[in-house]
């Protein structure tokens, strides 16, 4: 009989009732060390407590309103990410998946309005996730998730990961956007280097393209900056964010600039829970905590120590581990062919340290709370230790 829960997870044995900062607890209050925060989710991790009370006055004070009236904290956040980045406006929805279809129907729009709607492919990656819906599993093209679903949503063209000649190929005068992660995250933390994104910044700009980042899982501080192509010194036309600025709360954002946006008028999208007051009033919460004076230096340092700790450990055991890559704290270990990554991530969460695999085969992400400390890295490497040694 199936399970009165849809079974689309390889979901674990493992029971979470409870989470308090980077740890999550079972139903015996057994602890996990938590170094997958959901997957890139929790960035300030569990039940911060500045996030924790912004939800709780905000629960007793309004929890819903339509988007037919205006809301201070929906401006207020609103203003402060368009403050913090390229943006001049932001559409605030609730996953991820949505804020990457918000962004395809306003860059079909902004040709549409332009007089060119036959302008309207977007090309994208090999590797890349772009959530669920037709126009992300289109957009992806990946073989898992697109299987069963025909027919797709036209209009993606897929090339080479970090290839720039392929991509300078595929361009045509139906070309409307580039859509891409600059860290892919189910792709297995995949960096496209500041060259490439330099490069495609030129190629949008020469061919009049949008271009388009998807930092669902990259953003919001995961890679050390407030968003990661901030390292290449270059600017979108759209981005959509999601996951951290939640930390948990369903929030996601669409940002853009006043032309990537210039077709979206009154009647051409929205949604009813987006600028929800309560995520309203967790997102403000989060850039709060974000925008304090040493946060970042504190996530670099940080990182830096996590990401030096699991080299050496690779060092002692090459036979386990291949090798580390990533940036920030989006890393991610690879594991040598001989090993069955899947139940490696599984023994290690019962041992006590929670990783996330990816789509991606042989790669294990270490995607801890962006708050961890010297002690946590400590007792993670410790238990990775004593895992691989106990693996051979
Ligand atoms: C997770 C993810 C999405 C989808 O976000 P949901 O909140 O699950 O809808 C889209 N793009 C990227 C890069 C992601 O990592």
């Amino acid at each position: 009989m199936i399970d009165a829960v849809l079974p689309v997870y390889r979901r674990s044995e493992l029971t979470i009732t409870r989470g308090e900062g980077a740890y999550l607890f079972n139903e015996n209050e057994k602890a996990y060390l938590d170094f997958a925060s959901g997957i890139a989710v929790n960035a300030l991790g569990h039940c911060h407590p500045h996030v924790v009370k912004a939800l709780k006055e905000q629960a007793d004070t309004l929890w819903h309103c339509s988007n037919l009236y205006r809301m201070p904290l929906q401006r207020r956040l609103a203003e402060r990410l368009v403050e913090a980045t390229f943006a001049d406006t932001v559409f605030f929805c609730s996953s991820g998946t949505e804020a990457v279809e918000a962004g395809v129907k306003m860059v079909r729009r902004h040709f549409h309005m332009k007089g060119q709607p036959q302008r309207h492919r977007i090309i994208t990656l090999e590797g890349a996730f772009h959530g669920r819906s037709f126009a992300g599993i289109s957009a992806s093209g990946h073989p898992q998730a697109v299987e069963g679903y025909a027919p797709l949503l036209d209009g993606f063209d897929h090339v080479a990961f970090g290839d720039i000649e392929a991509l300078k190929a595929a361009i045509t005068p139906a070309t409307a956007a580039i859509l891409l992660e600059p860290v892919q995250g189910e792709g297995g933390i995949r960096v496209l280097n500041a060259d490439y994104l330099k490069s495609v910044r030129a190629l949008c700009d020469e061919h009049g393209i949008l271009l388009f980042l998807d930092e669902v899982q990259c953003g919001m501080g995961r890679t050390g900056k407030l968003f990661a192509h901030e390292y290449a010194g270059i600017s979108p036309d759209l981005m959509s964010v999601a996951k951290g600025i939640g930390n948990g709360f369903p929030l996601a954002a669409l940002l853009a600039t006043e032309h990537a946006a210039s077709g979206m008028t009154p009647g051409s999208h929205g949604s009813t829970y987006g600028a929800n007051p309560l995520a309203m009033a967790v997102g403000n919460a989060v850039l709060d905590v974000m925008q304090e004076i040493n946060f970042f230096k504190e996530v670099n340092d940080i990182a830096e120590y996590l990401s030096s700790s699991l080299r050496a450990l690779c060092a002692e055991f090459p036979q386990v581990l291949e090798g580390v890559r990533g940036i920030g704290l989006m890393l991610a270990i690879e594991l040598a062919p001989s090993v069955n990554y899947r139940e490696f991530a599984e023994s290690l969460r019962h041992r006590g340290l929670l990783t996330s695999p990816a789509v991606a085969p042989q790669i294990i992400r270490i995607l801890p709370p962006l708050i961890i400390t010297r002690e946590h890295v400590d007792q993670a490497i410790t238990l990775l230790r004593a895992h691989i040694e106990d693996w051979n």
